[in-house]
């Protein structure tokens, strides 16, 4: 039998060894497969697979032959920063370019938000299971890490983030459409987390990277509630939009106060994004939006055909997201036959069908006895992916 090597890092403690565990764990375990010549579906990162939109490659064609291949201000250029500000204005965020910061990538963002904003000994309330960056960007930061869990169908319950606030919280994170669950925050949770947050004086960090990937409802900003632009750090980019995520470019839109901090780590660390990526950028969000809906609409009948696909298998049970780029079922029926986790789950799954999939835990305890798949496969071939679970699961045990 193959084996797989052994992550660089293991924080998903009750795995067996050598059990992928983050994405890109994973993603290295499949290219090794690959590189012995098996074929691999790769549903472990969270990357559309579509192409960047030609208008938006040919701006950047455009801008490097005009020359534009020099530094850049660290906030970002004044045409992106005001394109931004416009942008934000549609789902209720009114904001002046000069609260609008342009980052090479919202994960950048995320760690010099926290760096600018948290203190250590302040506490940081994140979601679990949740995108892991939050936790390192607060830790890096000294801040400790205050877990707070979802619902089931990955939306936020108000009164289990209150439960969790204490004297050093400082911050609250929300992610919606959310990695990996696809919950969506509804009008209900918005309000009661709003006035949390006005209550205990939080600031908020609303990753919004997945708002243009909802499929059922239209996605809304915390920050457009009363009052909540004051104290709301809304983060979104390109990389999933527009399928740009080798182009590195996100943006943030701050609370006056906070600009000058968060500029200051930027042009510390990256010094801007790349003048011509930044072109790219304004021609993604002031071009035509039709091809973002064309791929919503794609994406949302992959979504269906794979929760469709995983509902069929006995022992598997797969809410059907809001929104995002992922399906996050539970496989705990199924394990309970099988023995083992999902991480064994996902190994065998991978050396058995060829199926790449992160393990739950990837994203903290509360993604224990799930797996998350990417919507990163055209709506056929994920309908295939259920019975690669059966298969994967009824090839024999899976306890260590
Ligand atoms: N936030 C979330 C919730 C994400 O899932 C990701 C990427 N997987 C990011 C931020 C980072 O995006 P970027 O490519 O802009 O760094």
């Amino acid at each position: 039998m193959t084996t797989i090597p052994l992550p660089s890092v293991a924080p998903c403690a009750p795995m067996p060894p050598g059990t992928p565990c983050t994405a890109a764990d994973v993603a290295a375990a499949a290219r090794a497969l690959e590189a012995q010549g098996r074929r691999i579906l790769h549903l472990e990162v969270g990357e559309p697979d579509f192409a960047t939109p030609a208008h938006v490659v040919a701006a950047a064609e455009a801008a490097m032959r005009d020359g534009q291949t020099r530094y850049a201000p660290p906030a970002g250029i004044p045409e992106l920063r005001a394109a931004v500000a416009a942008h934000v204005a549609e789902r209720g965020v009114m904001a002046m370019p000069e609260q609008v910061v342009v980052s090479p990538g919202a994960k950048l963002l995320i760690v010099c938000t926290a760096l600018a904003a948290l203190r250590p000994g302040n506490e940081v309330l994140v979601p679990d299971p949740g995108y892991p960056a939050y936790a390192e960007a607060a830790r890096l930061a000294g801040a400790r890490v205050r877990h707070y869990p979802l619902r089931e169908d990955g939306g936020v319950d108000a009164a289990a983030v209150a439960a969790r606030v204490g004297p050093r919280t400082r911050m609250l994170v929300l992610n919606s459409p959310h990695n990996p669950t696809g919950g969506m925050l509804d009008e209900g949770a918005l309000h009661a987390l709003a006035a949390l947050a006005a209550r205990h004086d939080l600031l908020v960090l609303a990753d919004e990277i997945y708002a243009r990937l909802a499929f059922d409802d239209a996605h809304r900003s915390i920050a457009a509630l009363p009052g909540m632009a004051a104290r709301t750090v809304l983060v979104d980019g390109f990389s999933k939009a527009y399928a740009m995520t080798g182009w590195r470019l996100a943006y943030g839109v701050l609370p006056p106060p906070l600009v000058p901090a968060v500029v200051r780590l930027l042009a510390a660390t990256a010094s801007c994004a790349a003048p011509f990526v930044q072109r790219a950028g304004v021609a993604a969000l002031a071009g035509p939006q039709n091809v973002v809906e064309v791929r919503v609409a794609e994406l949302c009948a992959r979504r269906d055909a794979l929760v469709d696909a995983l509902n069929a298998v006995e022992g598997v049970h797969c809410p059907r997201p809001a929104g995002g780029l992922y399906v996050f079922p539970s496989v705990a029926g199924l394990l309970a036959r099988t023995g083992g986790d999902e991480g064994a789950l996902a190994r065998a799954l991978l050396e058995r069908e060829g199926v790449a999939c992160v393990p739950g835990t990837g994203f903290g305890r509360g993604g224990a006895g799930r797996l998350r798949f990417a919507l990163t496969a055209p709506a056929a071939v994920l309908a295939a992916v259920g019975e690669k679970v059966r298969r994967a699961a009824a090839l024999g045990s899976l306890a260590p």
